[in-house]
């Protein structure tokens, strides 16, 4: 016989803190709640890896980022789950999920029963093997997707300043990681595959600026190739890189961004599966009605889109996850999730937010040599996504309200004319 609980999260993430906040604001008694985490810390803002983790000074630690200070409310440190009756299972691996018998396996062979199951397994982060490449576990090559892959990093990196780092992938990891080792007196190479970073949201115009900004910051980038090989030293430490369009870049460093992959493989056969993720409705309920699934792993109906959309983004983490509890404990109040797609990133002095849908077509505005600009997409003649870099509260605000409204845009040119103030007007 294992324990029982009336909840139980499955994964201690981003989703997993927010939830548990959730679950306590409705009045959840103790002893209901479960939090089950291969991690063997309580919940914590994964965007912080990244960024102020990296930091050569002053570097943010826990417990300073746990969830859930990204939207400025409580901080949950193991005190505050075990001061709520939250049962904390750190450090253990879920093996198997039976969603029939709504039971649990664990690594250490526990069974864990519940009635309502909230999956907050995230993603995980895709590996160099599973292209063909082989690492041998070398231990200056990195990933980063948890606090073990964070610190790893940290470390190989004061072990190498004024050394050489070569980052594969140009997405959000490569592009934070980057900036994060120039910052730690590194120098950079960036390798990918395709023309320009960020490819599955900037446009190249907007990308453009990043990667001379970058140039500035002395970083290298390698484009329209991929690594095939690793040369390595005598105690199995990769020396360089060789890449598939012959060049050989040496390295003292390796960060590896190359993708996710959502963790859905307990609930494979036993869920529907869509877009890579868990399937749910607008309450974040599963094709089994006792399991509901939040954060990097749910595909969810986004509603202004009319698409079901899996999304891979701290903000759609924490809301999703609220959402599931409330639809949990007050169904009858629970609407279905209308949610506007938000993502953002910092780097060096840099900030800039994506609100929507990258669809249709491109209308750059403002100053592009200068430190504030941006871009609306225009799809089927409304307005359905807005980027902009260095703006501040108010002018964000506007454009996610803006986007969110979807108003119709008659005259590219005049959009265009009119940039930023078009999304201040409305
Ligand atoms: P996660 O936070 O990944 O949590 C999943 C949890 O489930 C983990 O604790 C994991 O150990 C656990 N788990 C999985 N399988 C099992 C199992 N079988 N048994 C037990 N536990 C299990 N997004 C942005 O919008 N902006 C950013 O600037 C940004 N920066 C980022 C920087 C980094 C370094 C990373 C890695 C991500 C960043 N993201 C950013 C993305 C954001 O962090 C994720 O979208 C968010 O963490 C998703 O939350 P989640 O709870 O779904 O998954």
């Amino acid at each position: 016989m294992g324990r029982a609980f009336v909840y139980v999260i499955l994964g201690g993430g981003v989703a997993a803190g927010y939830a548990a906040l959730e679950f306590t604001k409705k009045g959840v008694s103790p002893g209901e709640l479960c939090i089950i985490s291969e991690e063997s810390v309580a919940p914590y803002e994964r965007p912080a890896l990244s960024k102020g983790f990296l930091l050569p000074e002053a570097p943010a630690r826990l417990p300073s980022f746990h969830t859930c200070v990204g939207l400025n409310e409580e901080r949950l440190t193991t005190k505050w789950y075990n001061e709520h009756g939250i049962e904390l299972v750190l450090g253990t691996r879920v093996k198997s999920v039976d969603v029939k018998r709504k039971t649990l396996l664990t690594a250490t062979g526990e069974t864990i029963s519940y009635k309502i199951l909230v999956v907050a397994t995230g993603a995980r982060a895709l590996k160099l093997e599973e292209f063909g490449v082989n690492v041998l576990e070398a231990e200056n090559v990195c990933y980063l997707r948890d606090l073990a892959d964070a610190s790893k990093l940290v470390n190989v990196m004061q072990s190498c300043v004024g050394g050489n780092a070569v980052v594969i992938g140009g997405g959000y990891i490569g592009m934070e990681c980057a900036a994060s080792l120039v910052i730690n007196k590194i120098n950079v190479t960036m390798v990918f595959p395709e023309d320009h970073c960020m490819p599955r949201l900037f446009t190249t115009k907007i990308a453009d600026y990043y990667e001379d900004y970058y140039k500035g910051k002395g970083v290298k980038f390698v484009k329209g190739t991929v690594l095939t090989s690793f040369e390595f030293d005598s105690s199995g430490k990769v020396t360089a890189v060789n890449l598939k369009d012959g060049t050989r870049v040496p390295a003292d460093l390796v960060v590896v961004g190359i993708g996710i992959r959502p963790n859905t493989s307990l609930f494979e056969g036993q869920l529907s599966i869509e877009k890579g993720g868990i399937k749910v409705n607008g309450k974040m309920q599963a094709s089994n009605s006792s399991v509901y699934a939040v954060g990097d792993v749910a595909a969810f109906p986004v509603k202004l889109f009319g698409e079901i959309r899996r999304l891979e983004h701290v903000d759609s983490a924490r809301r999703t996850a609220r959402h599931a509890v409330n639809a949990i404990v007050e169904p009858e109040k629970t609407d279905d999730f209308d949610y506007l797609p938000f993502f953002y990133s910092r780097v060096f002095g840099l900030s800039w937010q994506f609100y929507g849908d990258n669809a249709g077509e491109i209308v750059h505005f403002g100053d592009y040599s200068g430190k504030s600009f941006g871009a609306y997409w225009v799809k089927d003649g409304l307005l359905v996504g807005s980027f902009l870099e260095g703006g501040n509260k108010e002018e964000y605000e506007a454009l996610a309200k803006a986007t969110r409204l979807k108003p119709s845009v008659e005259n590219l040119t005049d959009l265009e004319n009119k940039g930023l103030s078009f999304s201040v007007e409305i």
